[in-house]
C-alpha cells in the first residue's frame, strides 16, 4: 500500500521534512477507540463504574471530562455495552470532540451546525448547552440525514432542529448567535496506509470538490452569521489549500478576526503549525485524527 505522489508533495510543500515524517507515520497507526460521556443522559462517574465493572481499561485527557480512550478494548465490546445501546455514550474521535468545546455553545443561543451528519458535534453541543440552545443541524445527504435524526433522538439531543438542505441555499434572512462549519473535506487527516483503494477516492478532485464547496459555505456561513458573533471553521483535512487557504480567501473579502484557540489541556494535543496564527492543526497519530479548526469573529 501506498499513498498517492501528489499527497507526499502537498505536504512537503507545506511542512518541515520533521512533520511530514509524523504525518507519515500517523497514517499507518491503529486509533485506539474513543468515546464522549453523553452528559444529557449520564455522567461520567457512572460510565467510570461500569467500565470498571467490565475490566474495560481507560485513560482520560486534560481537556474534557467526558472524553475517554480505551487502552485495548475494540467498538464491538463497547457496542454490546447498555450505555451504548441507550445512548449515555457516543463513540467519537477525540479530534472530532474539540470544535464544539472551541465554539463554546452558549445555553438560550441560535445555533447553526451547516454540515451535521451523522451528528457527532450536533449532539456534543446540545449536551454542551444541557438542551437550552436553539440547535438547527442543516444536512444535505438523504441517507446522512437519517442517521442524524436517529442520534438526536438517541442521544436525548431536544433542542435540535433537522433541516435538510444544503447549507449554502440557506436564505440570507436568518441570522444565527454561533455557527459551526465542520465541513465536507477531502479527509487527509484521517487516512490509513492500510485502507483499500486509497488510490481511488483519495484523488486530486476530491481536493478540487472540497474546495469549492468549503468556500462557498464559508461564505455563507459569514453572510447569516450575526455581527460581533463567533463561529468555527474545522475540517478533518491538514491541507493548506482546504483550510488557511479558504480563511484567507474569505478575509480578504469580509471583516473578519481569527480568535487564538486557547484552552485548559491543549498542551497535550499532537500539533502542526498552522499559517494563520493562533489556529489549531492537530497531527495524526495513535489516538488523533488529523483536524483543523478555525475560530472567526466577524467584525
Ligand atoms: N459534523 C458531523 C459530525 O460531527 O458528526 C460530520 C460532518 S461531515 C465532515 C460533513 C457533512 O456535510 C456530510 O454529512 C455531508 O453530507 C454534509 N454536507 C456536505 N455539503 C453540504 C452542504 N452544502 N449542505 C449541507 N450539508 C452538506
Amino acid at each position: 500500500m501506498s499513498l498517492p505522489n501528489f499527497l507526499v508533495e502537498y505536504l512537503k510543500k507545506q511542512y518541515s521534512d520533521e512533520n511530514v515524517e509524523k504525518i507519515l507515520k500517523g497514517y499507518t497507526e491503529k486509533r485506539k477507540v474513543t468515546f464522549r460521556v453523553n452528559t444529557l443522559k449520564s455522567d461520567v462517574s457512572k460510565i467510570e463504574k461500569i467500565l470498571k465493572e467490565n475490566n474495560i481499561k481507560y485513560e482520560k485527557v486534560k481537556w474534557s471530562e467526558e472524553a475517554f480512550i480505551l487502552n485495548d478494548a475494540k467498538e464491538e465490546d463497547i457496542k454490546k455495552l447498555d450505555i451504548y445501546k441507550n445512548g449515555e455514550i457516543y463513540l467519537q474521535s477525540l479530534s472530532s470532540m474539540l470544535p464544539p468545546i472551541i465554539l463554546n455553545p452558549k445555553e438560550g443561543a441560535d445555533l447553526l451546525d451547516m454540515a451535521a451528519a451523522p451528528g457527532g458535534k450536533t449532539t456534543q453541543m446540545a449536551a454542551l448547552t444541557n438542551n437550552k440552545a436553539h440547535i438547527t443541524a442543516c444536512e444535505m445527504n438523504n441517507i446522512r440525514i437519517e442517521k442524524l435524526k436517529y442520534n438526536v433522538e438517541k442521544q436525548g439531543a431536544s433542542c435540535v432542529y433537522i433541516m435538510q438542505k444544503d447549507s449554502r441555499q440557506i436564505d440570507d434572512f436568518f441570522s444565527f448567535d454561533q455557527i459551526l462549519l465542520d465541513a465536507p473535506c477531502s479527509g487527509s487527516g484521517t487516512l490509513n496506509i492500510n485502507s483499500e483503494n486509497l488510490e481511488k477516492y483519495f484523488t486530486e478532485k476530491l481536493i478540487e470538490k472540497s474546495v469549492k464547496s468549503q468556500y462557498t459555505l464559508l461564505k455563507k456561513a459569514i453572510k447569516i452569521l450575526k455581527k460581533g458573533q463567533e463561529m468555527v471553521y474545522s475540517t478533518c483535512s491538514i491541507l493548506f489549500q482546504e483550510n488557511e487557504e479558504i480563511i484567507s480567501r474569505v478575509m480578504k473579502e469580509t471583516n473578519l478576526e481569527i480568535i487564538p484557540i486557547t484552552f485548559q489541556g491543549i498542551e497535550e494535543l499532537p500539533t502542526l503549525p498552522t499559517s494563520i496564527k493562533g489556529c489549531l492543526c492537530v497531527c495524526p497519530n495513535e489516538l488523533y485524527e488529523g483536524f483543523f479548526i478555525a475560530k472567526i469573529k466577524k467584525l
